[in-house]
């Protein structure tokens, strides 16, 4: 689901009249942009407003969230524009078990032949199609996960290593993916941030469903407050200022998707947010 708090009142108000807070596929979110690369083998494959990622390697590629059934096509497109081929991804990741990064999952496994590897905590979520979510309704083609991943696992492909963060509470099983990779000579550090986000709705007092989940939020904020990064990503562009940053990406000069200033502050900002949220559902508990 989507990180409404950073959106514009307006926009929020049109996805809610829209019927995007309550899971359904959303078209304005699926349009097709132009693919790009951020560093060396790592591209931007996902569309307006859900990124994807694909890392590429000697061994064949990974892809970080199929997105919607819908987008799985707009994925696919963007792939084959690099001049890369859908059927070359062996792994899928995704930054956690919500419809608008995983409903795609089944037929993006499908198309490529790749393996889908899940954190458990949200491993139940990705094989029963999306039912049993603490907070919302959503159905999708159920798929099995072909390995399942535990906070820290690594996977390894052709000399490229990712690392899966849990960072809980937006799902149970919710995944900060971190690599290294070169740019201009450079090792830098990529963080692609899952979600920190507290959803409207979201219950962190007194949750029957979750009922850790303050307690995932702030191992969540743990965990991102210690991450190195020096390329700042997430589930979503609007996290870390995609369309601003891709209107600089020149050759020749500095990446701006380097920002480890404007990752600090981000993380800074989603955790005041969710303590401010907190307060105020625990006062309203007394
Ligand atoms: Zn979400």
């Amino acid at each position: 689901m989507s990180p409404f708090s950073n959106m514009p009142l307006t926009i929020l108000f049109t996805l809610l009249l829209a019927g995007a807070a309550f899971g359904d596929f959303t078209p304005s979110w699926n349009k097709p942009i132009q693919p790009f690369r951020i560093a060396d083998n790592l591209y931007y494959v996902g569309t307006n407003y859900l990124a994807s990622y694909l890392i590429t390697t000697p061994a064949g590629d990974v892809l970080i969230n199929p997105n919607y059934e819908e987008s799985v096509p707009v994925v696919k497109g963007s792939v084959e524009k690099l001049g890369f081929h859908f059927s070359d991804i062996k792994i899928i990741l995704i930054s956690h078990a919500h419809d608008d990064h995983a409903a795609g999952c089944a037929l993006a496994k499908k198309l490529s032949g790749a393996r889908l590897m899940v954190m458990d905590a949200d491993v139940p979520l990705i094989e029963r199609g999306g039912t049993g979510d603490f907070q919302y309704s959503q159905h999708w083609a159920p798929t099995k996960v072909d390995r399942i991943l535990h906070d820290s696992s690594q996977i390894q492909l052709g000399g490229t290593t990712l690392t899966a963060h849990l960072t809980p509470g937006h799902t149970k099983g919710c995944t900060t993916w971190t690599m290294e990779v070169t740019d201009a000579g450079k090792t830098l550090h990529a963080v692609i941030v899952g979600s920190p986000n507290v959803n409207p709705g979201y219950r962190l007092v007194n949750n029957g469903k979750y009922p850790g989940i303050a307690a995932d939020y702030e191992k969540c904020f743990r965990v991102l407050n210690a991450l190195p990064c020096d390329l700042f990503l997430g589930a979503h562009g609007v996290y870390f200022g995609m369309d601003e940053k891709l209107a600089r990406l020149k050759p020749g000069m500095t990446n701006p998707f380097i920002d480890q200033a404007g990752y600090l502050a981000y993380v800074h900002e989603r955790e005041q947010v969710f303590r401010k949220e907190l307060a105020r559902q625990q006062r309203a508990q007394r």
